[in-house]
């Protein structure tokens, strides 16, 4: 549950303030990391804006961190300093840097084939986990989490037969054309913001839904028109929205009545528990998609279907028309990333490690609430699971607008890099910390007393 702190008189943020402990920060950044600065530099020659991946420009330094080694839930950069690392790969990393079983598994499968287009025992044994875990009948395997909620709406339109899909209002589903869609002021379906190079305006293929807006679902899918709802049980990308009581129940009748496809992308909710927000919340949903974590790092990801879904694809797709059509991955299921799927969720991510990292999470979150209780910040934290993540509002948002309208980019991008040149790593984009089986308390306490530094400095 989140924890909610209502504080009397709020404090007012001193912009001019954060603005000048945001250059000292800065410049502590730069001179303690010459090297990461060096390499950067270095990236610049080959690199467009001398990062290999976009994203990464958005890091809050001056420059991203080079790493060295990581390790657990820690790591090195370049320029010797140690992280505790509570954004774990954004979950790639959730099931700790270079968990040993995977390590073996992998180490082992690397001698063996890394790829073949054939299926190897491991293949099987990932997909008998997947399907005790969750619930569902049949499994498929691809290299993202991206990659199998675009098969997974594919098939969906194919077997229904329906144009359109549904998501909710400031979801993130990975690079998925369909999913860049949100709702603008006045309720109409717009290119979600930042939206590159659409192939089509999202608003011909997408309805959009407030999350915890029954009404606005049922009225989306009465037409029929939709094949299928895509969301997250809990919204995380815009920051963690967590469903009102009844409402994922509803989601689950109003999917049904009206013959819409219900997909649970766990990729990120994982964190909920062994079975995500899928065993948390005991739904059932039609297909589940999973990515990042289940290869503890490789490139892995999953989908999952019901009976009766897995027996209308088979009969929609007939074996000559099987390798083409939109969906594909030459190198999808393939030997490396079903061992190491195999390793991690039997050996690393089992329920003794969420049983570990669970009390982790709420360590932090009393941490982290202690603080914006004690310096009356206007802020709340709120967990799911092994996760958890602190708001500049002070009650929990009831929809992804509401957070996002919430959310401070400057303010966000001090708070991390004051954590980062103190030795810690935050999720990018987000307040957010993730525990790993390895974490440890220590690193959540050493967490919230940089936290409390910081509102100290911004607020004292
Ligand atoms: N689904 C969710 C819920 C995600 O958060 C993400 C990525 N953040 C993805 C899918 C896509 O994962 P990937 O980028 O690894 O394909």
């Amino acid at each position: 549950m989140p924890v909610i702190v209502t504080t009397s008189p709020l404090l007012a943020l001193d912009r001019s303030r954060l603005a000048s402990l945001m250059q000292r920060e800065r410049e502590t950044f730069v001179t303690s990391h010459p090297r990461s600065h060096d390499l950067h530099e270095q990236a610049k020659r080959s690199l467009l804006a001398g990062v290999p991946m976009n994203w990464m420009v958005k890091w809050a330094g001056d420059f991203p961190l080079f790493v060295d080694a990581a390790s657990g839930a820690h790591f090195r950069d370049v320029d010797g300093h140690e992280y505790i690392d509570f954004c774990l790969g954004d979950t790639g990393a959730m099931a700790g840097h270079g968990p040993e079983p995977t390590i073996r598994a992998v180490e082992r499968q690397l001698h063996r084939g890394i790829t073949h287009m054939l299926p190897t025992e491991d293949a099987a044994a990932a997909g008998d986990e997947l399907r005790r875990r969750f619930g569902l009948r049949w499994w498929q395997f691809t290299i993202t989490a991206t990659d199998a909620n675009r098969f997974s709406l594919r098939l969906a339109r194919r077997i229904t037969g329906r144009p359109l899909v549904a998501v909710h209002d400031h979801c993130y589903h990975g690079s998925v054309d369909e999913t860049f869609a949100m709702l603008d002021a006045s309720g109409r379906v717009v290119a979600s913001t930042g939206n590159t190079g659409p192939a089509v305006d999202p608003a011909l293929t997408t309805r959009v839904v407030e999350f915890n807006d029954v009404d606005g679902l049922e009225r989306s899918l009465a037409d029929r028109q939709v094949a299928a709802l895509l969301i997250e049980p809990a919204l995380t990308n815009v920051g963690i929205v967590l469903p009102e009581p009844g409402y994922l129940a509803a989601v689950r009748d109003i999917t049904r009545r009206t013959g819409t496809l219900l997909i649970i992308d766990e990729t990120h909710t994982i964190c909920a528990g062994p079975a995500g927000g899928t065993g948390l919340w005991h739904l059932d949903p039609d297909m589940l998609v999973i990515g990042k974590t289940i290869g503890g790092g490789i490139p892995a990801g999953a989908y999952g279907m019901s009976e009766s879904v897995g027996r209308l694809v088979e009969d929609a797709v007939p074996v000559e028309e099987s390798d083409i059509g939109g969906i594909g991955g030459t190198l999808a299921g393939y030997a490396l990333s079903t061992a190491a799927i195999r390793a991690t969720l039997n050996d690393v991510l089992t329920d003794a490690a969420f049983a570990r990292m669970i009390p982790l999470a709420e360590r932090w979150e009393r941490g982290v609430a202690g603080v914006i209780a004690a310096s009356r910040l206007p802020w709340h934290v709120t967990r799911l699971g092994a996760r958890a993540e602190y708001h500049f509002m002070p009650n929990p948002p009831r929809t992804g607008a509401e957070q996002a309208a919430h959310a401070d980019f400057e303010l966000e991008r001090f708070l991390h890099l004051w954590a980062m040149n103190r030795g810690i790593l935050m999720t990018p984009f987000h307040n957010m910390a993730l525990m790993s089986p390895l974490t440890t308390e220590a690193d959540v306490d050493r967490h919230t007393a940089v936290f409390d530094a910081a509102a100290e400095a911004l607020f004292g």
